[in-house]
């Protein structure tokens, strides 16, 4: 079976392509807001798709039913198709039903009939138990390096000067998950997230509406980390 990786440029697609190894890593250009940033930094081997889906994202950025037209267009690469949804991910079309209900209904769109021959297309979420310092985790479990991982992946929404801002959303999560790894970021860094994270995230968390229990311990942690070092 051919291993098709749905790449979408951030720190889980990287990860995911060093553990479970494709045979493809696709990205579908959906001309949405980010697209243009994440189509410069992909790697040369990546393949790239357009589906203009970006006219019906919403203010939230949720596209309605995305995965479901990405692993379609996936069918067309290889039969196990690789999501890349991790814990983090709340939308039903990356929850183990999905998975299973377009694992089903693609096979059976793929019957052997007069155009094709049988194929069985399995929606892969092995990495959706995991969190992002989990993929770390077993991504050096396996021989990986930090700090190519560090650098490797990019997840920022307002890079500046092709730099990570260290002050979105993506960015201070890849910061935690990283140095719940033991990744040792510097001073500059290590500053900006922690005014990031005292105005944004913090009050949030203490109020009970941050809304993402698993990873509310490791960003204490890494927070009070910081302020003892001031
Ligand atoms: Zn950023």
């Amino acid at each position: 079976m051919r291993k098709v990786l749905l790449y979408s440029g951030g720190m889980d697609s990287w990860l995911i392509d060093k553990i479970w190894k494709p045979d493809i890593k696709l990205y579908v250009d959906m001309k949405t807001r980010y697209s243009e940033e994440e189509i410069k930094r992909l790697p040369n081997d990546v393949i790239i798709e357009q589906l203009d889906l970006g006219k019906w994202e919403r203010d939230d950025a949720i596209i309605p039913l995305r995965n479901l037209y990405l692993v379609m267009l996936a069918t067309n690469y290889g039969d196990d198709i690789c999501l890349g949804a991790t814990a983090g991910d709340r939308v039903l079309d990356k929850s183990p039903q999905f998975a299973y209900k377009a694992s089903d209904l693609l096979s059976f769109l793929y019957t052997k009939q007069h155009w094709t021959e049988e194929r069985k297309i399995n929606v892969n979420l092995d990495f959706k138990g995991m969190t992002k310092k989990g993929l770390i985790a077993k991504y050096l479990q396996e021989g990986g390096n930090l700090e190519e991982a560090v650098n490797g992946s990019f997840s920022c929404y307002h890079p500046e000067h092709n730099q990570e801002c260290w002050q979105c959303k993506p960015c201070f999560r890849k910061y935690v998950a990283f140095k719940m790894n033991g990744y040792d970021f510097g001073s500059r860094i290590d500053n900006i997230v922690k005014n990031y994270l005292s105005e944004n995230i913090i009050p949030d968390i203490l109020k009970g509406t941050y809304g993402r229990a698993d990873e509310e311990k490791d960003i204490m942690e890494v927070y009070n980390k910081l302020c003892v070092k001031q």
